[in-house]
């Protein structure tokens, strides 16, 4: 950052300070992951100043023809790793993505039955304060007291309320999802499937974790998370009508967007292309591997796991009854160096802002190089903090150790 640095010393300082702190903190948040150098490279090019309004072959601006072969490496390499027939690749985050696929389906009050933020959904799943609940009349299911989604109870809600869209996928969930049971629901009252796939998408396209695509009318993702990519969003479908594909190219643009970002289209197709390997299965199943370890360690240092493990690449903590909240926990731990986010467990007693539970995530640290043992000693560690979280001598003693692992694992070198 040589000349950033020399021009604004202040942003650079900032960035500086960023990549530092990727380097020596251990990044657990579910969500979040490293993209790769040459995913930053096609992101850092000159492909941000073009404008690309339209589709590749159609658009509504001239000198297009070397971005419509970078949308088109993009689209072609998505339906590849999905088994896609339809894949638009120009949403800008997960949650345009997700209204697009509202906007082209539904009406104004229609009904929706998603899983609800406080059991493991999303906020753009019908949330009350996501243009989801505040357009669309959402109901919500959740989990039961084992933690896990009741496909009973999903239908008995789906019967009662008529939902024209059934939405699948969560934010933090760490069971399998039986695809085929949502869309047997959702037939069952006459209802799109709609499955929001983001978390779990590099499993997907790896074949270690249920694809949706041969079960849901329409398939949403984060480019970010599991699947390593840009910050970005995608529509796939497999087997969808005409119809229903025209609605959303146009929902996308020109309903809800303008130009794509052409620089991020391209790190997407890189990204894909880095999923088509061999070594990005290698990747996704050592993800579910380090957190199969992390999760026996830590219930067997007596915490419990929100449905008693983890067959993906995150687990819930859930600390109801113990003296330590999500909120303290989130804040120990990051004095340790040791990034994670409080979240909600089900029923938890605390507030959103203070929480009874932390969700744990391996995608990053995998992507560092992180194997089981490595995972199970970050594990200890942060059953340590836990269980002394206004130790500062404990906490140092931590930080210390997580500073060598990190070391041990530079993110970029
Ligand atoms: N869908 C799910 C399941 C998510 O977990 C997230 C982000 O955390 C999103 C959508 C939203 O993605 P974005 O932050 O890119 O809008």
């Amino acid at each position: 950052n040589a000349r950033i640095e020399a021009f604004d010393p202040e942003l650079a300082k900032a960035i500086a300070d960023e990549t530092r702190r990727q380097e020596d903190h251990v990044e657990l948040i579910a969500s979040e992951n490293y993209a790769s150098p040459l995913v930053m490279e096609a992101q850092g090019s000159q492909l941000t100043n073009k404008y690309a309004e339209g589709y590749p072959g159609k658009r509504y601006y001239g000198g297009c023809e070397y971005v419509d072969v970078a949308e088109n490496l993009a689209i072609e390499r998505l339906k590849q790793l999905f088994g896609a027939d339809y894949a638009n690749v120009q949403p800008h985050s997960g949650s345009q993505a997700n209204q697009a696929v509202y906007f082209a389906l539904l009406n104004p009050g229609d009904t929706i039955l998603g899983m609800s933020l406080a059991h493991g959904g999303h906020l753009t799943h019908g949330a009350k304060v996501n243009i989801s609940g505040k357009l669309l009349n959402a109901v919500q299911y959740g989990v039961n007291d084992q933690g896990l989604i009741d496909y009973d109870e999903v239908e008995r809600l789906a019967l009662e309320h008529k939902p024209k869209m059934v939405v699948a996928g969560f934010s933090a969930y760490s069971q399998k999802i039986d695809w085929a049971r949502f869309r047997a629901i959702a037939d069952k009252v006459g209802a799109y499937l709609f499955v929001d796939m983001a978390h779990v998408a590099g499993l997907v396209a790896a074949g270690v974790y249920p694809n949706p695509l041969p079960h849901a009318h329409v398939v949403t993702s984060t480019t970010h998370k599991t699947l390593r990519g840009p910050r970005g969003g995608i529509i796939v479908a497999q087997g969808a009508s005409e119809e229903l594909v025209k609605k959303l190219q146009s929902i996308v643009f020109p309903g809800i967007q303008g130009g794509p970002l052409m620089h991020v289209i391209a790190a997407k197709a890189v990204a894909f292309k880095e999923a088509l390997q061999p070594e990005f299965k290698a990747y996704q199943e050592q993800v579910v591997k380090n957190a199969q370890a992390m999760a026996k360690t830590i219930m067997a240092r007596g915490y419990k796991i929100v449905s008693g493990g983890t067959e993906n690449h995150l687990m819930l903590i859930d600390m109801i009854g113990k003296d330590v909240s999500g909120k303290d926990a989130e804040a120990a731990l990051g004095k340790a160096h040791i990034t994670v986010n409080k979240n909600s467990v089900p029923n938890d007693p605390r507030s959103p802002f203070v929480t009874s539970g932390l969700r744990i995530g391996t995608p990053a640290v995998t992507t560092r190089g992180y194997k089981e043992a490595d995972c199970v000693a970050l594990a200890e560690w942060i059953c340590d903090v836990l269980d002394n979280p206004s130790d500062d001598k404990v906490i140092a003693g931590v930080r210390e150790n997580v500073s060598k692992q990190c070391r041990q694992f530079p993110v970029y070198g």
